[in-house]
């Protein structure tokens, strides 16, 4: 049977029986913010307005309390029900292909390289602190990476983990070199900064996901009404955490700052935090409910944090989260994307 979509801000598409709504939505021509298309990111999160829907198999960026206030991941939802749904997307920079040059590369760890894009196209570049970037690769696949600086003229900052084998990060990355041109998409995602929420702020990150919310930190020193912020910052080893002599100066801008590294994977010499770093927040934090959280990193760490910090009285409405998976290319290789 054949359900009817309706997209609060006018688009509405029809979806078919067992295909999932972001699918539906591309087919007729529709694009609606994504990234993983499994359900391991939650880029594609949205609101469920109107009717029901069903998992064929439970995605991981979604927790039952997520479901409970009413949202649901386009990527792998089917509808069960004609759907309404509800996208930010009006408060977003639409995004746009360009042509970046590389104006840096530089090591910042073993294994974590910065690269500094300029679009020499643009003269500003708009986007929402937290948001990323595609780079396209010329076979219709492309590599996501988010901001790691708020809007600063026509200039990103990337941090780049190199993935054994990874076509992009060791690949490309390794013969990278200023004056090279990338083709980029750009901004896009939905996981970002918002000012509008007042509450406590808790960033959370694990690896190369301290990388947007070094962007959310920084547009959270601009704001006069900044409220009190604490950054957990997950990694295995001290020689990966490439910020760790940065990151105490932030306390200078912003409203009653604490900076918590934990260590997964420390030697004799560390003495500070061990273990994963949802576990240290929780130790820190016994009840979650009048917190903002931002998670960003490992899909794994984040389904664990949801369901530690619900579990505790967080608000998922305002819990954000972005799993740092990597591309399907078979999908995208199929023309899906
Ligand atoms: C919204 C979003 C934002 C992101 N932002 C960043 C960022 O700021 N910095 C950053 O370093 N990374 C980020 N990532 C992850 C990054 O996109 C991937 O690491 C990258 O696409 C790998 O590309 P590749 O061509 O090197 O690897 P591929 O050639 O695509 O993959 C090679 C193999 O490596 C494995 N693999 C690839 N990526 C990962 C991964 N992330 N984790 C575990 N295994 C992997 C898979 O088994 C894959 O088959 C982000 C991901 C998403 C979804």
């Amino acid at each position: 049977m054949t359900r009817r979509v309706a997209i609060e801000d006018g688009a509405a598409f029809d979806v078919r029986e067992g295909e999932v709504v972001l699918d539906a939505a591309e087919r007729q021509g529709i694009v609606l913010p994504s990234e993983c298309r499994a359900g391991n990111c939650g880029t594609c999160r949205v609101k469920l307005v109107e009717g029901r829907v069903s998992y064929a198999a439970w995605p991981s960026a979604l927790s039952p309390a997520e479901v409970d206030c009413g949202f649901a991941l386009a990527c792998q939802a089917r509808a069960e029900s004609d759907l309404v749904l509800r996208y930010e997307r009006a408060a977003y920079t639409e995004p746009s292909r360009q042509s970046a040059m590389v104006t840096d590369v530089a090591a910042l760890a073993p294994d974590i390289v910065h690269v500094q894009l300029i679009l020499p196209e643009l003269e500003r570049l708009e986007y929402r602190p937290g948001q990323h970037v595609n780079v396209h690769l010329g076979d219709g696949s492309h590599r996501t990476f988010s901001m790691a600086s708020p809007p600063q003229g026509n200039a990103i900052d990337l941090h780049i983990r190199r993935i054994p084998g990874g076509r992009f990060t060791e690949g490309v990355l390794a013969g990278l070199q200023p004056g090279d041109m990338l083709d980029v998409e750009i901004p896009l995602g939905t996981f970002h900064y918002h000012p509008e929420d007042e509450r406590p702020v808790l960033l959370v990150a694990t690896g190369t996901g301290i990388s947007p919310l070094k962007s959310i930190a920084q547009a959270l020193m601009e704001d006069r009404d900044c409220p009190p912020v604490a950054l957990y910052w997950g990694m295995r080893a001290a020689a990966e955490l490439y910020l760790h002599h940065e990151i105490p100066a932030w306390g200078e801008k912003l409203f009653e700052f604490a900076y918590v590294p934990v260590l997964s994977r420390a030697d004799a010499s560390w003495s500070g935090r061990r273990g994963h770093v949802q576990h240290a927040v929780a130790e820190d934090v016994r009840d979650f409910a009048d917190y903002s959280v931002y998670l960003c990193g490992s899909p794994n760490m984040i389904r664990d944090a949801k369901a530690l910090f619900l579990e505790r009285g967080a608000d998922p409405a305002h819990l954000y989260a972005e799993g740092f998976s990597f591309q399907r290319h078979e999908a995208l290789t199929a023309g899906v994307s």
